[in-house]
């Protein structure tokens, strides 16, 4: 049987699920994790769609589909480290933020 096939598996971005968790791996701008589906078009009109096993990562600038486990972690804004743990001012202890007090030198906090 001759068949003649025009058309291709394309993937489409069906739903994001996060936006901007990682970076693109090619061009470096934000991508997001996207619930995709795999689409086969025969004569540029969609025949048949079904969805992707794992979600993706999306660019969208290049239109890219990649794993997330390739993906760099997105550029997070610098922030100053907010520490769980107070410390002692004298002896440098880590005492929990609820103390008024040291408890190893006991000297307020
Ligand atoms: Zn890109
Ligand atoms: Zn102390």
């Amino acid at each position: 049987m001759f068949f003649f096939f025009v058309g291709g598996l394309e993937q489409q971005a069906k739903q994001v699920l996060k936006s901007g968790v990682g970076r693109c791996i090619s061009c470096g701008s934000p991508a997001d994790l996207v619930e995709y589906e795999k689409v086969l078009k025969a004569f540029f009109v969609p025949v048949w769609r079904w969805p992707g096993k794992e979600p993706l990562m999306h660019c969208k600038d290049c239109n890219l589909f990649f794993p997330q486990s390739i993906a760099p972690p997105p550029r997070l804004p610098e922030k100053e480290s907010v520490e769980a743990a107070l410390r002692c001012h004298f002896c440098s202890r880590q005492v929990d933020a609820s103390f008024r007090f040291c408890p190893f030198c006991g000297s307020g906090l």
